[in-house]
């Protein structure tokens, strides 16, 4: 009776794609990267160098579970060391068209489980999070009497991370800290007993500290049998990038979440270990094969990121390290076309180093690079700000570590607001980027004019990120309207992936792993800040603050400059020798980087010329000083020296002199002629 019905062939055309897209995404590889994407249900370790496309491997291999449909999405979980790591995985799958896959740091994973089982774990809510350990360890230290300092008490709470990240109980802590060669700033004991009243006033007060997310984490794993059933089951796949730099704790963890299993695939490089001062430990990596005997175990050794020119110096510097037991040889080879050879180059003091910096990081921009194909690398955070003025000094725009958490800064929070109750409102159609422009204008925003420097200049520039994205999407999808775009803006928020700014990179080389960039500029390379001074001594110590470097030079796709600078203020004594590490990579006496230093003539005088130079510098370092400006401010080495070589006897014949000015003149004419008189 009633309607005849059509039975419809089964749709492989879903299936059909998925193939393809299988196929494609295996096209992207090469031939070991590709044994170990075929190795979809593990275990799998990639050990290979710099550049050999370890990452590329994981979000393809990933994406190839997917589209071949041995993965349910939301079942792999991708685990790696900084917020923005996790940032670049997750727009790697994206790019893929791989949605749904967890790609976090070992925190973030452990804290939204945690704080899932937390009732039932620790019988109530998410505990309250301790960020900084400074304040209770402080507290924990006055109890047992040592009297301490900010620094001692930073040390102090460096080396209770330590303990815990290497699962050290206050018991345990003297022998181990011993047996790793910790330089502690008190007595062991005494540090032992700071950890063990720390842990208790912890307990007490219900909170937890990072440690502990992942610890409690681990423990509700490995002693509740419901909590364990629930995550196995949730979580199959497991994947680790940056493996080398993986400490007992998180090592710990990833244990309970294997419970046993075996899809697991771990890639990483020993020879950018950057972490073991903090517990990390290579061996993990070194030792994956031994653990898993069936393990798929890949080696890379093509580098497709860098010019043979920095694959060459990058061989060479952690060819120059000690021979390590048991780590393989890892030779890169570079497989992209020549390009320029890096540069050396050294300056009088750090304000002309970052000064020649900013003019190089203007000349890359003037000439078509984007800025945001540009990092600036230094060793610890408290360079950058010389940098930041630098960049500003010249106009090019720079952020400070990347786009990291983008969407939770308050200014971008209150932007979402406002643009959210704008949408509401109804919209233009084709009016996007004036609408974008008019909402934020809302809030004091003025387009054209970025304020200078500091916080201002972050906001300013999180906003016109936000314009900047409106433009690119309108580019792609020109009838996009502000419902529209406040969708994307959310979406993107909840997976985090921030906009790229655009801007130069200011980062410090531990920030800088795993990233890429055309033009790097590894800054401030003195002995004693690379390697650090707290490293000189320790032949370990030292040898990771040549990974360090190891890892700086290796994010460089085609331009590397390296430089150093002799003294660190201007008019100081030029005495700081260059890293240690560039011996036998830079030639002996470097470039200077720009023409006026080239020009500027090398202050060597002698006899009474001498002298009063040295009488000019003292009375510039008073007037300095006085005044509360660099010394620089007041008169450069030059013209001090040629004031010294021409002994003026008048304001007029002072006036003849370069680098003398009416200003100038009038401000310090007087006391310089009284110094030489004097
Ligand atoms: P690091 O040790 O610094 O983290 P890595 O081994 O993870 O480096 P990737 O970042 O994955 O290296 O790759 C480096 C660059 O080389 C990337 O731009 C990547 O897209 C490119 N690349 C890697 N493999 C290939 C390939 N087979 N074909 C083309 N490009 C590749
Ligand atoms: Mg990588």
């Amino acid at each position: 009776m009633g309607m005849p019905r059509i039975d419809s062939a089964p749709d492989t055309s879903g299936d059909r794609e998925a193939a393809d897209a299988a196929e494609q995404v295996l096209a992207g590889l090469d031939e070991q990267q590709r044994a170990a994407a075929l190795a979809v249900q593990g275990p799998v370790c990639i050990l290979a160098g710099a550049g050999t496309g370890k990452t590329r491997t994981i979000t393809h291999r990933i994406a190839y579970g997917v589209h071949t449909g041995v993965y349910v999405p939301e079942q792999v979980l991708a685990v790696t060391f900084t917020a923005r790591a996790a940032g670049e995985l997750r727009g790697r799958l994206s790019a893929l068209g791989v949605g749904g896959v967890q790609a976090r740091t070992f925190h973030a994973a452990a804290m939204r489980q945690l704080r899932y089982f937390a009732p039932r774990v620790l019988g109530g809510p998410m505990p309250e999070l301790i960020e900084n350990k400074l304040r209770v360890v402080a507290a924990a230290a006055s109890r047992a009497r040592l009297s301490t300092d900010r620094t001692s008490l930073r040390d102090l709470a460096s080396e209770i991370e330590w303990a815990k990240t290497t699962l050290a109980t206050p018991e345990d802590y003297p022998s181990r800290a011993k047996a790793a060669g910790r330089e502690a700033p008190f007595e062991a004991a005494a540090v032992a007993e700071v950890y063990r009243s720390y842990e208790s006033a912890k307990q007490r007060d219900g909170a937890l500290d990072f440690e502990d997310l992942l610890l409690v984490t681990a423990y509700a794993l490995e002693e509740h049998r419901d909590v364990a059933r629930e995550v196995r089951g949730q979580y199959r796949h497991f994947v680790v990038d940056e493996y080398q730099d993986v400490n007992p704790l998180q090592q710990r963890l990833l244990d309970a979440w294997l419970g046993g299993r075996a899809d697991v695939c771990v890639v990483g490089d020993p020879n950018q270990t950057i972490y073991s001062f903090t517990g990390a430990d290579p061996d993990h990596l070194l030792g994956f094969a031994d653990r898993y005997p069936d393990a798929e175990v890949v080696k890379l050794e093509r580098d497709y990121r860098s010019t043979p020119q920095v694959v060459g110096l990058a061989n060479k510097l952690i060819g120059q390290a000690p021979p390590r037991r048991g780590l393989p040889g890892l030779r890169l080879l570079g497989q992209r076309r020549d390009g320029a050879e890096p540069r050396f180059v050294e300056h009088p003091d750090e304000p002309s180093e970052a000064a020649a910096v900013a003019r190089a990081c203007r000349e890359l921009v003037d000439g078509g690079l984007p800025a945001s194909e540009i990092a600036v690398l230094f060793r610890i955070n408290a360079q950058s700000q010389v940098y930041e003025s630098a960049l500003t000094d010249v106009g090019v725009p720079y952020v400070l570590k990347g786009g990291e958490r983008f969407f939770e800064r308050p200014e971008v929070r209150e932007a979402l607001l406002l643009l959210r109750g704008a949408a509401a409102g109804g919209s233009e159609p084709g009016a996007l980027v004036p609408t974008v422009r008019d909402v934020l204008a809302s809030t004091g925003w003025v387009e054209h004019r970025p304020p200078a420097g500091g916080a201002a200049r972050d906001r300013w520039q999180s906003l016109a990120a936000l314009v900047d994205l409106a433009v690119d999407l309108v580019a792609e999808e020109p009838t996009l309207d502000l419902p529209g775009f406040v969708a994307h803006l959310a979406e993107r928020a909840s997976a985090q992936h921030a906009p790229t700014v655009q801007g130069v990179t200011l980062a410090s080389m531990h920030a800088a792993k795993g990233l890429e960039w055309d033009a790097v500029f590894v800054v401030g390379l003195v002995d004693g800040v690379l390697p650090i001074a707290q490293s000189l001594g320790r032949p370990d110590a030292v040898e990771e603050e040549r990974r360090l470097l190891y890892v700086a030079v290796t994010r460089a796709r085609e331009q590397l400059t390296l430089s150093w600078s002799l003294a660190r203020n201007p008019g100081g004594r030029r005495s700081r020798p260059r890293s240690r590490f560039l011996d036998g990579l830079a030639p002996d006496a470097a470039a200077p980087l720009t023409r006026r230093s080239a020009k500027r003539p090398k202050v060597v005088l002698d006899g009474e010329a001498g002298e009063r130079f040295e009488r000019l510098r003292a009375w510039r370092s008073s007037t300095a000083q006085a005044a509360s400006v660099p010394a620089y401010v007041v008169f450069t080495d030059a013209t001090l020296q040629a004031i010294a070589e021409a002994r003026p006897a008048s304001l007029r014949e002072l006036s003849g002199l370069p680098g003398i000015g009416s200003r100038k003149l009038e401000l310090y004419g007087d006391g310089v002629l009284a110094t030489l008189a004097g």
